[in-house]
C-alpha cells in the first residue's frame, strides 16, 4: 500500500516503496493455508477408527506399505519355515504311529504354502498381489491345522492346537497383512478348517478350538488393528514431513530467484548483476572477446513522477524495463535494473557496432512506447544511454568499465538526453579521473 511522505526534522522523507517487494512478501508472509498440509492434519485428526484413508491417501499408502511388508518376508519366511519345521517334529514325536503319514500328508500343505509365498514374494510382478498369495496361503494353513488338530488325540492335541495358535498370531502379527485382509483370512481359514473337518470325518473339540483358535483370534485381531493404525499414523506424519521438506526447499528456491530479483520490474537486480558481470568479465577475459555495457537512465524522471505520481512513475518505470528486458535474449546477457531510474544491459562478445545497432533500436523503442513526457518539448518519455565497450585485459577491473558507461552516459545527458554516446578516452582528464562530474 502507498505511504503518505512524511516531514522529519525539516527532512522531507520519501515513503519506502522503492525498497518493497510485493513478490517477497507473497512469500514471505502468505496466510494461504496449504490444501495438502490441511487434509493430512484433517485425516489425522480423523484418527482414521475404520482404517480407510481417502482414496488417493489409501492408495499412497499401499503403494508404500506393501513393497515394505514383502521386504519384511523376504527375512520372515525362512524362520516360518523353521519355525513350521520345529512344531512339527514335536508333534512327530508325539503322534500315534498309524496316522503320523496321514496327518503330514496334510500338514505339509502348511510347509509348502510357506516355501510358495517366499518364492513369489521375490517376483516383483507379483507384488500387488502379496496380500493375495499370502491370504491364500494363510486360508490354507488355518484350515488344515483346524482340520487336523484333533486326530492324533492325547497328549498329541495340546501340540497341534497350539500349532493352530502359532499359525493365527503369525498370520496377524508376522507376515504384514493389513488388518483387514488378516481378519478375513482368520476368520475364513477357521471356517474352512471346521467344514474340511467335518468332510474328512474328523470330530471338533469345540472347547479346546475356542481357547486356542477363537481366543488366539480375537487377541490377533487386537494386535493387527494397532500395528495396522501405528502404520497409518506414521505414513501420514511422513507425508507431513516430506511435505513440509518439499516445502522448504520450494521456498528456498523461491528466495533464491527473488533475492536475485528486482522487487519492481521483475528485471534482475543489482546484486544479481555484480555476479554475472563477474562472471562474464572473466569468461570475457579467458576468451578474448569483447564485452559491452550500456547504462540506461530515464530523463527527467523526477519530473516525471512530480507530475503524475510515484504509482504512475513505477508503472512507467515497469513499462520501460519490459522493453529493456526484450534486449537480453542471448544466453550471457542480461537486463537488470541498476537503482532508482537507471538499469544496465549486459552483452557479452558484443563489439562496437552492433552496439550501437542496439542502443539505436532501444530508443527507438522507447519512442514508440510513447510514455508521456512531463516537458513541454517532448512528447515522449526518453532515455539517455552511456555505452563501453571493451576487451577485458588483467590490468583493468570490472568496476571500470561500470564507470567508463556512467561517463558516457553523462556526456550524452549533457548533449541533450534521448540518445547513446560511446565512453572514449577523451572523455577522462589524463589522471583517469573524470573531472566534468565534480
Ligand atoms: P536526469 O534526466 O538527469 O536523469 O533527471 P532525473 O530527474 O531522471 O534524475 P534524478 O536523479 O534527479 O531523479 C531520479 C528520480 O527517479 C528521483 C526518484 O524519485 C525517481 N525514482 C527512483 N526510483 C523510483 C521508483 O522506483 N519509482 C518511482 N516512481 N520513481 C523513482
Ligand atoms: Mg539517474
Ligand atoms: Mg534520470
Amino acid at each position: 500500500m502507498r505511504k503518505e511522505s512524511v516531514e522529519f526534522n525539516g527532512i522531507n522523507l520519501e515513503p519506502m516503496e522503492y525498497g518493497h517487494d510485493d513478490h517477497l512478501d507473497a512469500v514471505l508472509y502468505s496466510e494461504k493455508e496449504d490444501p495438502v498440509e490441511q487434509e493430512i492434519r484433517a485425516v489425522l485428526r480423523s484418527r482414521y477408527w475404520l482404517l480407510r484413508f481417502p482414496q488417493h491417501l489409501e492408495s499412497e499408502f499401499t503403494a508404500l506399505y506393501i513393497p515394505r511388508a514383502i521386504q519384511l518376508f523376504h527375512f520372515r519366511s525362512p524362520l516360518l519355515f523353521l519355525l513350521f519345521l520345529i512344531e512339527n517334529i514335536g508333534i512327530y514325536q508325539v503322534l500315534p504311529a498309524e496316522i503320523t503319514q496321514y496327518y503330514f500328508s496334510l500338514n505339509a500343505w502348511t510347509g509348502i504354502m510357506i516355501v510358495i509365498a517366499s518364492v513369489l514374494s521375490y517376483l516383483p510382478q507379483l507384488s500387488r498381489w502379496y496380500e493375495w498369495y499370502i491370504g491364500v496361503g494363510g486360508v490354507v494353513a488355518i484350515a488344515v491345522s483346524t482340520a487336523t488338530a484333533n486326530i492324533g488325540g492325547g497328549d498329541s492335541v495340546i501340540l497341534t492346537y497350539a500349532g493352530t495358535m502359532y499359525i493365527v498370531v503369525v498370520l496377524y502379527s508376522f507376515v504384514c497383512l493389513r488388518f483387514r485382509a488378516a481378519m478375513i483370512v482368520g476368520w475364513m481359514g477357521g471356517i474352512f478348517g471346521i467344514i474340511l473337518a467335518h468332510l474328512l470325518g474328523h470330530p471338533m473339540n469345540w472347547k479346546l478350538y475356542n481357547l486356542t483358535y477363537t481366543m488366539t483370534s480375537i487377541l490377533g485381531m487386537c494386535l493387527a488393528y494397532a500395528l495396522d493404525r501405528q502404520e497409518r499414523t506414521n505414513f501420514l506424519q511422513a507425508c507431513l514431513l516430506r511435505h513440509s521438506v518439499d516445502k522448504g526447499q520450494k521456498l528456498a528456491q523461491q528466495l533464491n530467484t527473488l533475492s536475485r530479483q528486482d522487487g519492481l520490474t521483475g528485471l534482475a537486480n543489482r546484486r544479481h548483476l555484480d555476479e554475472v558481470l563477474r562472471h562474464e568479465w572473466n569468461r570475457a577475459l579467458r576468451q578474448q572477446l569483447p564485452l559491452t555495457l550500456m547504462i540506461i537512465d530515464v530523463d527527467f524522471f523526477k519530473r516525471y513522477n512530480d507530475r503524475w505520481g510515484h504509482l504512475a512513475g513505477d508503472e512507467c518505470l515497469q513499462q520501460i524495463a519490459t522493453l529493456i528486458a526484450s534486449f537480453a535474449k542471448r544466453s550471457g546477457e542480461l537486463a537488470s535494473r541498476y537503482g532508482g531510474e537507471e538499469f544496465v544491459l549486459l552483452f557479452p562478445s558484443m563489439a562496437e557496432q552492433e552496439a550501437a545497432q542496439q542502443a539505436e533500436r532501444l530508443l527507438s523503442g522507447i519512442k514508440k512506447l510513447g510514455l508521456p513526457n512531463p516537458e513541454e518539448d517532448h512528447s515522449f518519455v526518453t532515455v539517455s544511454i552511456g555505452v563501453a565497450v571493451c576487451l577485458p585485459s588483467a590490468d583493468v577491473s570490472v568496476a571500470r568499465l561500470l564507470r567508463q558507461a556512467d561517463v558516457a552516459l553523462y556526456h550524452a545527458k549533457e548533449n541533450g538526453r534521448n540518445r547513446y554516446a560511446f565512453f572514449n578516452d577523451a572523455m577522462l582528464n589524463k589522471d583517469g579521473v573524470d573531472l566534468t562530474r565534480a
